[in-house]
C-alpha cells in the first residue's frame, strides 16, 4: 500500500494575510472539487461510505499543506492564526467541502490534546491526525450515561506499572467501528465525588479486550456503535491530564463539539435558508399552514444567523447555536418531506434526510440540555431541581 503523505512533506507557505490566505484557500479547493478529489460537506458525523474518500481528502489537504493551519510547526502544524482556520471553514462551507476527515479528531482530540498533552503525546498524535492516518472516535456516553455523564460507570483502575485496567460498556460512539483511537472518560475513582473520580484517555482501539459492534439507525445506516471494554490494560502515557481532572478536559472537549458551527456555519445556513426558500418558491405553495411554516423557519434561520454574526465564537452562543440549528434543520426536514406529499414517503434523499435529523437534536447534548444550559448557565436563572 502506498505511503500516505503527511503534513511534513508539505512546503506550503501561505500568506500571513487571511484575506490574500482565502484567495489561495478558494483556488485550491475550486480545483479539487473539479478533479473530484475533494470529499463532499457532510456534517458533525462522518458517514460510513465517505469514509474511504474522506480518509484520502485529509491526506491530500495534509499534503497540500492545508492541515492543522493554526496548529503548532513542531507538530506537523502551519503555526497561522485562528483567522486562517476560520477562513478555511469559511471557504470549505462555501464549496460544499468536508473541512476533514472527522470533527471528533481534528477538532475535539485535536484541540484537547493541544491544551492538555504532553509533549509526547502532542508529538505522537498531532501530525498523525491532520494527516488522516489516525481517525478518532469520542467514547463518551454509556448506556446509563449521557446527558447526565458524571454517572458513567467504565472503570480505569490504576495498575502498579502506571498504566489503568478498563471495564465497562460505552454506546453511541460514532465512527467507533473505523477508529484507531478514542477519546474515553473513564472513572479511576470510585470514592471520590462524582466529577473528581473522572480521568479523560487517549485509547489505542486496537488493545484487546474492546469489542467494536455497529448498531443500524433508522435510516439503515451504521455511523455509531455500541464498544465494550474487557480488562483493556491501558499503557500509562494513555492519560490526557492528570488523574481525576477529566472532567475538566471533557467540558472543554463538549464546548468545541456544540461551538463548531462558527462562521462557516453562517455559510451553510445561509444556503440551508436559500434551499428553504426556493422549495416554497419551485412548490408553487397554496397552502396557507405549510406557508406559514416555511416563513417562520426562515425568520428564525435569519435570528441565528444574526446571532452567531453578533457573538461569533464566544462560548454561550455554542449552546444556543447547537440548539437553534439542530431544531431548525429537524423542522425543515419534516415541512419539506410534508410538502413533497407522497414523494416524502418514499426511499429518497428527503426521506434519509427527515430519518436522519431528529438524531442531531441529541447527539452533542440534547436540545432539553442545551435549554437548560442558556437558562442555567447564560442566562443565570434558578437551577433545575435535582
Ligand atoms: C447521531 C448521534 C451520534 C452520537 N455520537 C456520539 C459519540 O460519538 N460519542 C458519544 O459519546 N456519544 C454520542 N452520542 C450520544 C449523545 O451524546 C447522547 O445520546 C446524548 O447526550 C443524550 O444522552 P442519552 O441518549 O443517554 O439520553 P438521556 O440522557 O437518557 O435523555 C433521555 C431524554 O431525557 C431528556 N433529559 C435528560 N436529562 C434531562 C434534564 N436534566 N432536563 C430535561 N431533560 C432531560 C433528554 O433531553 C432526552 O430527551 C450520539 C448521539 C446521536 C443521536
Amino acid at each position: 500500500m502506498a505511503q500516505q503523505p503527511t503534513a511534513q512533506d508539505s512546503t506550503a507557505q501561505h500568506s500571513p494575510d487571511p484575506e490574500v490566505f482565502r484567495t489561495e484557500v478558494a483556488a485550491f479547493l475550486s480545483r479539487a472539487v473539479a478533479d473530484g478529489s475533494a470529499c463532499p460537506a457532510f456534517g458533525a458525523i462522518l458517514p460510513p461510505e465517505f469514509h474511504d474518500q474522506a480518509r484520502s481528502w485529509q491526506a491530500t489537504l495534509a499534503a497540500a499543506g492545508y492541515g492543522g493551519l493554526h496548529w503548532p510547526v513542531e507538530h506537523g502544524g502551519h503555526g497561522l492564526s485562528r483567522a486562517h482556520s476560520a477562513v478555511w471553514y469559511e471557504e470549505c462551507a462555501r464549496h460544499r467541502v468536508a473541512p476533514y476527515l472527522n470533527l471528533q479528531g481534528i477538532v475535539l482530540a485535536g484541540e484537547a490534546i493541544m491544551r492538555t498533552g504532553t509533549d509526547d503525546q502532542k508529538q505522537r498524535f498531532l501530525r498523525k491526525t491532520q494527516s488522516g492516518e489516525i481517525l478518532w472516535c469520542q467514547l463518551f456516553s454509556e448506556p446509563g450515561a449521557g446527558s447526565d455523564l458524571a454517572g458513567l460507570g467504565s472503570s480505569a483502575v490504576a495498575q502498579s506499572d502506571g498504566g489503568f485496567l478498563l471495564n465497562g460498556q460505552k454506546v453511541w460512539s460514532s465512527n467507533a467501528q473505523f477508529a484507531e483511537f478514542g477519546i474515553l472518560m473513564a472513572r479511576t475513582d470510585q470514592e471520590a465525588p462524582r466529577h473528581q473520580g473522572i480521568s479523560f484517555f487517549l485509547l489505542d482501539m486496537t488493545l484487546p479486550g474492546i469489542e467494536v459492534r455497529p448498531i443500524k439507525q433508522m435510516t439503515g445506516d451504521q455511523e455509531f456503535c455500541e464498544v465494550f471494554f474487557t480488562d483493556v490494560a491501558m499503557p500509562p502515557d494513555a492519560l490526557l491530564g492528570a488523574t481525576g481532572q477529566g472532567w475538566k478536559v471533557a467540558m472543554d472537549v463538549l464546548l468545541d463539539e456544540r461551538g463548531a458551527f462558527g462562521s462557516a456555519g453562517v455559510i451553510s445556513l445561509e444556503q440551508e435558508l436559500d434551499a428553504l426558500a426556493s422549495l416554497g418558491r419551485d412548490a408553487q405553495l397554496n397552502d396557507a399552514v405549510a406557508t406559514d411554516e416555511l416563513a417562520q423557519l426562515v425568520a428564525q434561520g435569519q435570528s441565528l444567523k444574526a446571532l452567531l454574526q453578533r457573538l461569533g465564537s464566544a462560548p454561550h452562543a455554542a449552546p444556543a447555536a447547537k440548539l437553534m440549528r439542530t431544531e431548525i434543520a429537524t423542522e425543515t426536514n419534516r415541512l419539506a418531506a410534508a410538502m413533497s406529499g407522497p414523494d416524502g414517503m418514499l426511499n429518497s434523499d428527503q426521506t434519509e434526510r427527515l430519518l436522519y435529523s431528529p438524531g442531531m437534536r441529541i447527539a452533542g447534548g440534547s436540545s432539553e440540555i442545551q435549554r437548560n444550559i442558556i437558562g442555567e448557565r447564560v442566562l443565570g436563572l434558578p437551577r433545575e431541581p435535582r
